[in-house]
């Protein structure tokens, strides 16, 4: 069994050799360690040689290509998501702390109103809590102040 050359690995990476050739490398890969090692040190240098893509503006052209209200819409879901993340965070923060012991009296307000009005859905109503919480957060900021 013969052995295949670290150019004949690169050529193989980088699609120059013939369907033949690739299948015969790739035959010899899945019996030889020696030449896995090889071909891996090859990809490793290939991926190196690669120039460094900038991902910032390829995003911008995608957006620009992107219909603006599909945007808009992708980008309010976006906040959304991103508030009930960070009301998610605080709550928890709260619980551990110590703190939410002490506004549990308030979220129980919402919760009881909330539950006057069964029509209402558990987003809008998690939505209120999540507003009654960053409301009393920043009354307690402004007080520390
Ligand atoms: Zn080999």
């Amino acid at each position: 069994m013969r052995h295949f050359s670290n150019e004949e690995w690169m050529s193989y990476i980088n699609d120059k050799l013939s369907k033949t050739t690739c299948e015969e490398l790739e035959d010899h890969l899945f019996s030889c360690d020696q030449c896995l090692e090889v071909y891996i040190k090859m990809i490793d240098r290939q991926a190196e040689e690669l120039p460094v893509i900038d991902y910032s503006s390829f995003t911008d052209e995608i957006i620009a290509e992107l219909p603006q209200k599909k945007m808009r819409k992708k980008i309010l879901y976006q906040r959304t998501l991103f508030h009930y993340a960070v009301a998610a965070v605080i709550t928890l923060t709260l619980m551990t702390t110590g703190f939410f012991q002490s506004i549990m009296g308030v979220v129980t307000t919402v919760e009881v109103s909330s539950t006057s009005k069964p029509q209402q859905s558990v987003s809008s109503s998690l939505m209120k809590k999540s507003l009654a919480l960053f409301e009393i957060i920043d009354i307690k900021q402004k007080e520390g102040q």
